[in-house]
C-alpha cells in the first residue's frame, strides 16, 4: 500500500525534504504532496523579477559552511548555475562606511579613534567572568561594551524590536558567531591570506538565490510529486490513523503530515482545538516582521558594493542589498535593483506606511547615512513579510517546549524548518533539517523518532552567518 505524505510549506526546508523523500532508491510506492500558500515557492528564500531585475527576499547567500553532500545535490540540480563569489559588502560604522567582512587595513585607517581605542581596551581588560542571563550580559562579556554599543546592541533594537537586556542569551548564542574580540582579529587576519575563502566567498546561483528552491521543486515534480502553490492549508484535523488537510480546494487525506509552515499558524490549524496552556504558549512565541522595498533604478549601479549594513538607530532600515553585485552575470547593463530591508511588526506605523510613502522613507533615509540617491525609480515593489525573524524573549524556551511536546503527542505529525521549529538559521540549516527528516522517514511509512531526536540535538549548534 502506498503511504500518503503530506508537506505544508514550500520554502527550502519543504521542498528540499520532498524531493530528498523522492529521490531515494526505496521510494516505491511514496506519494508526496506539498502545499504551498504563495504563488511562487522558496519562501523566505524565493525571487522575483522586477522590470527584468531579480530581487531576492534581503540580501540572501549560500554560505559555503553547507554540508558537502547537500552542496553536492545542488550542484546537480544546478548545473554550472551557482558560483561561488567574493563579499564586498559594507557596514557603517560611527558615521563610517567600513569593509565588510572587516579588513584589517581598511578598519585600522577608517574606523573612529573613539571606536578603535574602545576595542583595545575590550581587548585587554576581558572580565575573567561575566552574566549570561541574556543577550545584552552575555555579548557584553564576550565582546565588550564597544562592539555592542557600536553594532550589536543597535542591530538587536531594530531587528527584533526589543532592548537587548530583555532578550534570552540563546539568542546571541544563534546569531553571533564571534565569541571573543581576539577572535575577530583572527579572523580578519585570516583573510589577508585566505582571500575568497569561507566567510569571505559565498555561493550564489545565476538567476537568483529563489533558483535553489524552484530546482528542489522541479526535480520533486520530475519524480512525480504533486506540488499545491497558492495553496494555503487552512486545517489539520487528526482522522485516525492519518490526517485530514484542508485547503481551498478541498480535504485531503495524508498518512504523515510535515509541517515548515510557522509553528504557532500550525497550532492555530489544528483540531481538536488545542488546550488553553499550549494557546497561551503559541501565543508568547513572537516572530518579528520586515517590509522590503525593491526598487529599480535607470543607472547600471548605485553603488558597487553588494550589501550595506546598518545598525545606525537614526534610520529604520536595516540593510541595503544590490543584487545584481550578487550574480556572476547580469542579465541587464542599463539597470540595476535595490533591496531595503526595514524590519517592523505586522500593522505598526511601518507596515500600514502606503508603498509610496515607504518608497520615500528609504529614499531619504540612505541618502542621510550617506548612500547615493535612490534615482533614477523606473519601478518599485513593496513585499510586506510577517514572519522574519524569531524572537528569544525570555522564557521563549519553556513556551516552546510545551508547544512542541504537544505536537509531539501526535502521531505522524513532525514540525521542521525556520518557521517549524521557531529557530534562527541559515538556508543551508533549513535543508539540513530536510535531509535528515527524509532520512529519518521509511519507505513503510515508519519514523525513526530517536534519529529525530538526535538531529534535533544537532539542530541547536546552528549559528547564523550573516
Ligand atoms: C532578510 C533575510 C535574509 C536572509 N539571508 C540569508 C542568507 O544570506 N543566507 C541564507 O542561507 N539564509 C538567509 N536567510 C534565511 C533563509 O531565508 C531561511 O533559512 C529559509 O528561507 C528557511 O526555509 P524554510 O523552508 O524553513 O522556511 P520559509 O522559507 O519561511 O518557508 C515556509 C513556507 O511556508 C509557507 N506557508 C506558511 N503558511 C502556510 C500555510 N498555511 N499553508 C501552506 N504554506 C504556508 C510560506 O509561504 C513559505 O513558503 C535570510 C532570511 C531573511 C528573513
Amino acid at each position: 500500500m502506498s503511504v500518503r505524505v503530506a508537506i505544508l510549506g514550500g520554502g527550502p526546508a519543504g521542498l528540499g525534504l520532498a524531493r530528498q523523500i523522492l529521490a531515494r532508491d526505496d521510494a516505491g510506492e511514496m506519494e508526496v504532496e506539498v502545499f504551498e500558500a504563495n504563488a511562487e515557492v522558496g519562501g523566505l528564500a524565493a525571487s522575483f523579477a522586477l522590470e527584468g531585475v531579480v530581487f531576492d527576499h534581503g540580501s540572501h547567500r549560500l554560505h559555503p559552511s553547507i554540508d558537502p553532500e547537500i552542496l553536492k545535490v545542488l550542484n546537480e540540480l544546478l548545473p554550472g548555475v551557482l558560483h561561488r563569489r567574493p563579499r564586498h559588502g559594507r557596514i557603517v560604522l560611527g558615521g563610517r562606511f567600513i569593509r565588510f567582512p572587516l579588513r584589517p587595513v581598511d578598519a585600522a585607517l577608517k574606523l573612529p579613534w573613539r571606536i578603535k581605542c574602545g576595542l583595545l581596551r575590550d581587548m585587554l581588560v576581558r572580565p575573567s567572568r561575566y552574566d549570561t542571563d541574556s543577550f545584552a550580559a552575555t555579548l557584553e562579556g564576550q565582546l565588550g561594551v564597544t562592539l555592542c554599543r557600536e553594532f550589536y546592541f543597535p542591530m538587536a533594537r531594530k531587528l527584533w524590536g526589543r532592548e537587548p537586556i530583555e532578550i534570552a542569551a540563546e539568542q546571541a548564542r544563534r546569531r553571533v558567531s564571534v565569541r571573543s574580540p581576539w577572535q575577530i582579529i583572527r579572523r580578519m587576519t585570516r583573510q589577508l591570506w585566505n582571500r575568497g575563502r569561507a566567510g569571505a566567498s559565498f555561493y550564489y546561483p545565476d538567476g537568483g538565490f529563489g533558483r535553489i528552491a524552484e530546482a528542489l521543486a522541479k526535480d520533486f515534480e520530475r519524480r512525480g510529486g504533486r506540488l499545491s502553490v497558492s495553496s494555503p492549508v487552512t486545517g489539520l484535523q487528526h482522522r485516525d490513523p492519518g490526517w485530514q488537510i484542508e485547503t481551498g480546494e478541498g480535504r485531503h487525506e495524508f498518512d504523515r503530515v510535515f509541517s515548515t509552515i510557522p509553528i504557532s499558524r500550525l497550532v492555530g490549524l489544528m483540531e481538536p482545538v488545542p488546550p488553553t496552556e499550549v494557546a497561551a504558549a503559541t501565543s508568547a512565541l513572537h516572530s518579528r516582521a520586515a517590509v522590503l522595498v525593491c526598487v529599480v533604478l535607470d543607472s547600471a549601479r548605485w553603488t558597487p558594493f553588494d550589501a550595506h549594513y546598518v545598525p545606525d538607530s537614526a534610520v529604520g532600515l536595516s540593510r541595503t542589498s544590490e543584487p545584481t553585485h550578487y550574480a556572476a552575470a547580469r542579465s541587464h547593463s542599463d539597470r540595476t535593483g535595490v533591496c531595503i530591508e526595514v524590519p517592523c511588526d505586522p500593522g505598526d506605523a511601518t507596515w500600514q506606511m502606503s508603498d509610496d510613502e515607504l518608497v520615500n522613507q528609504v529614499g531619504r533615509e540612505v541618502t542621510r547615512i550617506g548612500l547615493p540617491p535612490l534615482k533614477p525609480i523606473r519601478a518599485a515593489e513593496v513585499r510586506r513579510v510577517p514572519w522574519v525573524y524569531p524572537v528569544y524573549d525570555h522564557g521563549y524556551d519553556k513556551h516552546l517546549a510545551t508547544v512542541r511536546s504537544y505536537l509531539d503527542q501526535w502521531p505522524g505529525l513532525v514540525t521542521l524548518g525556520r518557521q517549524g521549529l521557531f529557530a534562527h538559521d541559515n538556508t543551508h540549516h533549513a535543508l539540513a533539517m530536510a535531509f535528515a527528516a527524509a532520512d529519518c522517514l521509511g519507505s513503510d511509512g515508519s519514523w525513526d523518532a530517536a534519529g529525530w531526536a538526535a538531529a534535533n540535538d544537532r539542530f541547536a549548534d546552528h549559528v547564523v552567518e550573516d
